[in-house]
């Protein structure tokens, strides 16, 4: 009898497609408490509580833009955070050595603890 292997289908969507490039390693956080290994999680869904665009879907009366003082100039999304804000530019590059990173240093296992680092600075 023949077995066949199950895989996952390609991603479709252009964000997911763009941050999972490689297979999650769970060990690489496993050091991590829960509370540190869900918001990275949920950054890379661009559904979490920190990005006022996912406040402003959840609750229009939220101003989904930017309130960085050096900014103001697009909504608070998770491309916005991570790539483009210039009020955080400083940030990325002194954590994540460089002021444009690709979406998929979410996934990279080498990057996630550095990736929460960046978090927990500018999201906190
Ligand atoms: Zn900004």
């Amino acid at each position: 009898m023949a077995t066949a292997r199950l895989q996952d289908p390609l991603l479709q969507h252009a964000r997911p497609a763009a941050i999972y490039t490689e297979k999650l390693d769970h060990s690489e956080v496993s050091h991590l408490t829960r509370h540190e290994q869900v918001l990275p999680a949920q950054l890379r869904s661009g559904h979490c509580n920190k990005l006022t665009a996912y406040q402003n879907i959840i609750d229009p009366s939220i101003d989904a833009m930017c309130n960085k003082i050096k900014c103001l100039l697009s909504p608070y999304t998770l491309e916005h955070w991570l790539q483009k804000c210039p009020a955080t530019q400083q940030q990325r590059l002194a954590i994540l050595d460089t002021t444009n990173p690709l979406l998929n240093i979410l996934t990279l296992n080498r990057q996630q603890v550095t990736v929460i680092l960046y978090a927990r600075d500018i999201l906190s």
